[in-house]
């Protein structure tokens, strides 16, 4: 695997493979890779020529100091579990690469980014815009990856290749779970064994409340109970649990329409947050 510290080399690298025809495929990353980041590469190594993996712990889309102290940083695994997929090129940069002193740049993605995450993560989806802009620009790949499990993240790129013109494809890659259905996220790393097992009131509260709205309960009486519920679960706090429009990620509140319904949830397991969601997808 080709490694690029600096964005000029990688530059002239994919010039390279670009002017040789090959399709470029591109995956962005924070690192502290799992079998989720890594189902990514494998769809982009079945759809690319080459596939970049960008490891990048992008500040600007932090709103909490601790969280991006604490992120995990695990260099040499990530490395290692690349090179084991057959990943191509790994672009690492340091901050002083990626932005400027002075940088100021800023996106609003209007009602998309004032909702859920938005809401609870304010200049969040600006950060993720500002980096995916950049990863975009610098690879300039034909296709980019990203996880179901950061799903309102997926709308808002979205929207970004939209506005700004990118002439590449997105494909949005399923959630990949441990057996007890946690979903792989490289925060779980920071969870004790007794969190994991907490940390299971966020796919249970989906699947029982999947199974309850497809039976016929409103929305308000689902989530009343997953509040209610939350209390067993020691050391978890619920930041938001909503049934949104899968385009829109407006409220649906309890209308029955769940032809484009998804469930969206976030919630604090002592210092760690975590997110999951589901489709309702009723044909
Ligand atoms: P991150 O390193 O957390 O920024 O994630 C990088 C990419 O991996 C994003 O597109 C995530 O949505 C995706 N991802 C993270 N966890 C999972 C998972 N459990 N299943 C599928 N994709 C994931």
């Amino acid at each position: 695997m080709e490694i690029f510290e600096e964005i000029e080399p990688l530059r002239a690298f994919l010039k390279g493979k670009r002017e040789a025809l090959k399709s470029i495929g591109l995956v962005p990353t924070m690192g502290a890779l799992h079998d989720g980041h890594l189902a990514l590469i494998r769809a982009s190594k079945a759809e690319n020529e080459v596939t970049v993996s960008s490891i990048y712990i992008n500040p600007t889309q932090f709103n909490n100091q601790a969280d991006l102290d604490k992120y995990p940083r695990t260099r040499e695994a990530d490395i290692k579990l690349l090179e084991a997929e057959g990943c191509d090129v790994l672009f690492a940069p340091q901050n002083a690469e990626m932005y400027s002193e002075n940088q100021s740049l800023t996106f609003d993605f209007g009602t998309l980014d004032k909702v859920l995450e938005g809401k609870f993560r304010p200049g969040h989806f600006s950060g993720v815009a500002l980096v995916v802009s950049k990863l975009f620009n610098i690879v300039q790949p034909d296709m980019a990856y990203f996880g179901q499990k950061d799903y309102q993240q997926f709308q808002v790129i979205n929207r970004l290749k939209e506005e700004l013109k990118f002439s590449i494809q997105l494909r949005s890659v399923p959630i990949i779970r441990e057996k007890s259905g946690l979903a792989l996220s490289s925060r779980n790393q920071r969870l004790s064994e007794q969190d994991k097992g907490n940390a299971l009131f966020l796919y249970e509260t989906l699947i029982e409340a999947k199974a309850q709205l497809l039976n016929g309960a409103s929305f308000s009486k689902v989530r009343s109970e997953a509040e209610a519920r939350v209390k067993k679960y020691e050391g978890v706090k619920l930041e938001y649990f909503e049934l949104a429009n899968k385009n829109t990620l407006q409220e649906l509140g309890d209308t029955r329409n769940f032809k484009n319904g998804i469930l969206l949830i976030a919630a604090f397991v002592n210092e760690v947050r975590l997110i999951d969601n589901m489709l309702l997808e009723v044909e």
